[in-house]
């Protein structure tokens, strides 16, 4: 026997567990809790539309011990056998970490190649950056175990429709380590404190059952035969064989897609976004979106925003939008290479920092693109173009050009920028300088409007900050729908956002495994 229970409750109980626990069991209308008594709860949400902010929690109470494996399961991923098939995965990020937890699960051996260094040792590099402005271009905020999204804000949510399957990446989240309160959550989110201990654990995880992991083995070629996969070659030259190669390796790993061109093996040019990312005060935030002084108190969370406006130039509407919002965060140097310059957002677990940043981005089209000259790798052209002058703009280092909002929307160079989280340091750019006109002109239309939509958003009290270039991959490796494999080559599985199907740490994680599920099919496990 159940009783469901759909509440709105002050952010004061929502957000206490001991308190919220009485509240649920009060309201099921049990007064002498029995060890029997379970409680499920499925959702909380922040309700701010009105002048007093609420939260509405749903939660199941069961006054019998229900069959636990049917709401949370958990998952085994049992030793492999010594015959098991090889499956290589180029890539330790969510999408190639989940297709090894899911080879195991098939029982097939994941051989994992990663050309960054473990989630511990990455840290050194990553301090090199912001510090020395030293970008490792093995080891950075994109590349290392875990990935883009380890030195990440963490959040979790995903557009994709298929909640069961995002209800299980999270669920095998919290088996190795994450708060269940992600599986509660509306908008769930890890943290950068605690990503990297998560990551870890699963990488205990294919360990014990047998699997391969290789740090610092960047792949550099193919092993082809008549158009079939059969595995790869390594920096320093040595080979690594499987049935079959899933290419999980992020939007950034530009030597893949010009490798993939080498070999005249199919890649297509794809639509992107780039921008800057915006930086305000989180308590300016705070008061906007919970409609307070800026003082949330001490039980809500620190606000985000979406947002979102079709804006023209040159005639043509695109949309500009807030992408990977960061509450409570810090802008972090997220290149790749030497001599170029990228921003982008990470937040630890608690989102206790004074700043909430968010990239706003405009949206990148194929017509906008040199597909004359630069074919499949047009936007990726484009791409590296901008954060090379950006670099070079702000003096050549990991120094990012940056500009007071209204300022920018002004056309104003600012006389002097705002304390910031981003360590490398800011210049004082004219952006409009920086940005092609097709971006930095929809931009200042965007934050126009944004400052209608969250009055007291545009503000010189905010600084942009440049560039935020790496929302998606811009270029498509394309792959059968069914099958998962490329058109032209064999046991070949594009994966994730780097072959342009994913974006974001869940649906990249949903994408390792559906690959690894094909895979298995293709060997007849
Ligand atoms: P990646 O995570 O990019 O992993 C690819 C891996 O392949 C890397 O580890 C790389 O080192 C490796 N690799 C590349 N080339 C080679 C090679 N030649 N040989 C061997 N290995 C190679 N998403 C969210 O959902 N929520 C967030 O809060 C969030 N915040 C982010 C913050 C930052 C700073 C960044 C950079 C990204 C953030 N993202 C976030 C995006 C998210 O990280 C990506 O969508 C996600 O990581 C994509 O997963 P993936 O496995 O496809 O690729």
């Amino acid at each position: 026997m159940k009783k469901e229970l759909d509440l709105v409750l002050a952010p004061e109980v929502a957000f206490d567990p001991a308190l919220l626990e009485r509240e649920l069991l009060q309201q099921a209308g049990i007064t002498q809790p029995a060890e029997a008594v379970f409680i499920h709860k499925i959702k909380r949400s922040i309700d701010a539309r009105g002048r007093k902010v609420q939260v509405k929690v749903r939660a199941d109470v069961y006054l019998q011990t229900p069959d636990l494996s049917s709401i949370t399961p958990t998952y085994g991923y049992p030793e492999l056998k010594p015959d098991a098939k090889r499956v290589l995965i180029v890539g330790a990020g969510s999408a190639g970490l989940f297709a090894a937890l899911r080879c195991i699960e098939l029982g097939l051996k994941p051989v994992v190649v990663e050309r960054g260094k473990d989630v511990r040792s990455r840290r050194r590099d990553l301090a090199a950056i912001n510090k020395e402005h030293l970008v490792n271009p093995d080891s950075n905020y994109c590349f290392g175990e875990g990935g883009a999204g380890t030195y990440s804000d963490g959040k979790l949510y995903t557009r994709s429709k298929k909640r069961g399957d995002v209800q299980r990446i999270l669920q095998i989240m919290v088996q190795h380590g994450a708060t269940p309160d992600i599986l509660f959550d509306a908008h769930p989110h890890i943290g950068t404190n605690k990503l990297p201990i998560l990551i870890s654990e699963i990488r205990e995880t294919i360990l014990a059952a047998g699997g391969e992991i290789h740090f610092n083995t960047r792949v550099t070629d193919f092993i082809l035969e008549k158009n079939q996969m059969e595995g790869v070659v390594t920096a320093s030259g040595s080979t690594l064989e499987g049935e079959a190669v899933i290419l999980a390796t992020g939007h950034s790993a530009r030597d893949i897609y010009e490798l993939l061109q080498a070999r005249n093996i199919l890649i297509e040019a794809k639509p992107f976004a780039m921008g800057v990312r915006v930086e305000h005060q989180q308590s300016l935030i705070d008061g906007i979106q919970y409609h307070c002084d800026g003082d949330r108190g001490p039980h809500l969370p620190a606000a985000s925003y979406a947002l979102v406006h079709q804006v023209p130039f040159k005639g043509q509407d695109r949309g500009v939008f807030s992408f990977c919002m960061c509450p409570g965060g810090f802008i972090v140097p997220s290149a790749t290479a030497p001599g170029e310059v990228v921003v982008n957002g990470m937040s630890p677990s608690r989102r206790d920092s004074k700043f909430a940043n968010s990239g706003i981005v405009v949206a990148v089209n194929l017509e906008d693109m040199d597909l004359k000259q630069y074919g499949a790798l047009a936007g990726l052209r484009l791409q590296q173009a901008l954060e090379q002058k950006a670099c070079s703009a702000a003096g050549g280092t990991q120094v990012a050009p940056a500009q007071g909002l209204q300022d920018f929307v002004k056309g104003k160079v600012s006389a002097s920028l705002l304390d910031t989280s981003y360590q490398p340091g800011l210049a004082s750019v004219d952006m409009l300088e920086v940005l092609p006109p097709m971006i930095g002109q929809r931009l200042r239309g965007g934050f126009q409007e944004f400052g209608y939509k969250m009055r007291g958003y545009l503000t010189n009290e905010a600084q942009i900050v440049g560039v935020e270039s790496r929302t998606s991959s811009p270029v498509r490796i394309p792959r059968d729908k069914e099958t998962l494999q490329h058109p032209q080559i064999q046991n070949l599985f594009p994966c994730a956002e780097g072959a342009g199907y994913a974006g974001g740490i869940i649906s990249a994680a949903m994408d390792g495994e559906r690959c690894a599920e094909q895979v298995a099919v293709l060997v007849g496990r």
